[in-house]
């Protein structure tokens, strides 16, 4: 079973990151660029970080 690819930054289907809609989006819910809030929270990383911080 593989998930079908999409793009992190907005959702979509795969694209060049140069031809990403969201290079110039901003997240309304961490208020950073260059990705949607849709995708926010879904990277691994940023659950990495999460988990991080909640560690203390
Ligand atoms: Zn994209
Ligand atoms: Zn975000």
């Amino acid at each position: 079973m593989k998930s079908s690819p999409r793009c992190y930054k907005c959702g979509g289907s795969p694209h060049p990151k140069r031809e990403c809609p969201a290079n110039n989006a901003k997240c309304h819910s961490c208020g950073k660029n260059g990705h949607y809030q849709r995708v926010c929270g879904q990277s691994k990383l940023l659950i990495r970080v999460v988990f991080l911080h909640s560690k203390s």
